[in-house]
């Protein structure tokens, strides 16, 4: 899929006040400083749609971008972010639950993870409720231009045992890095054809 137009759409913490309209969506998630804010600029070949930050948590909305009009990338607030108190962080889980639970439109979640480090309990937890509530997910890894070649195919390795203890199969997943550019047509494409499934 080619992108002919990226438009912000609207922000706010109420799945309510999300935009009515019933254009198929993909949620965007994952622990704060994982590269989501890079990764949404790369896919969207925007330099600054979505903000990078220099301060983690900074995000903490529900963020609609319209995509060549016929479709929308949230962008949701990064969790397992220390710094957040911890009553804040309760009420950031409750609307981001909220939205999973109550987004018909919804299509799939794309949850990242950083693809250097070892399974975290926050991500595992994070997508056993996914599972639990029947969310179709995919998993994103993140900053591989930080790994040689082996060491990304022995860390995804290594998260699929992970995952298949709780897991029957490894759910669909995609190795990218915003820095080198990579991963994005495989998931542009990837939304192209759910796209193409939803409207038959
Ligand atoms: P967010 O908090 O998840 O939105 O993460 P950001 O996109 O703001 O990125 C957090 C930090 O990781 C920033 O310093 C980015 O420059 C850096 N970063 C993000 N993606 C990549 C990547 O693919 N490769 C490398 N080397 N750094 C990245």
């Amino acid at each position: 899929m080619k992108i002919n137009s990226a438009e912000f759409v609207i922000s706010n913490s109420k799945v309510a006040h999300c935009p009515k309209s019933t254009l198929p969506e993909y949620a965007f998630i994952g622990r704060s400083n994982v590269g989501k804010s890079s990764l949404i600029n790369m896919i969207t070949g925007r330099k600054s749609l979505a903000k990078t930050s220099g301060r983690p948590g900074k995000t903490q909305l529900i963020n609609h971008f319209l995509i060549n009009k016929n479709w929308h990338l949230v962008d949701l607030p990064g969790y397992g972010y220390a710094r957040v108190s911890k009553s804040a962080k309760k009420v950031f889980q409750k609307f981001i639950t909220a939205y999973f639970e109550e987004r018909k439109q919804l299509v799939c979640a794309f949850v990242l993870v950083d693809s250097r480090h070892e399974p975290q309990k926050i991500d595992m937890e994070f997508m056993q409720w996914l599972g639990e509530h029947g969310i179709p997910f995919c998993i994103i890894f993140t900053k591989t231009d930080k790994l040689k070649p082996q060491a990304i195919t022995r860390n995804i390795a290594n998260y699929q045992e992970k995952m298949l203890e709780d897991w029957e199969e490894m759910p669909h997943y995609f190795v990218t890095s915003s820095t080198a550019k990579t991963g994005d047509e495989e998931i542009l494409d990837f939304i192209e054809n759910l796209n193409k499934e939803v409207v038959k």
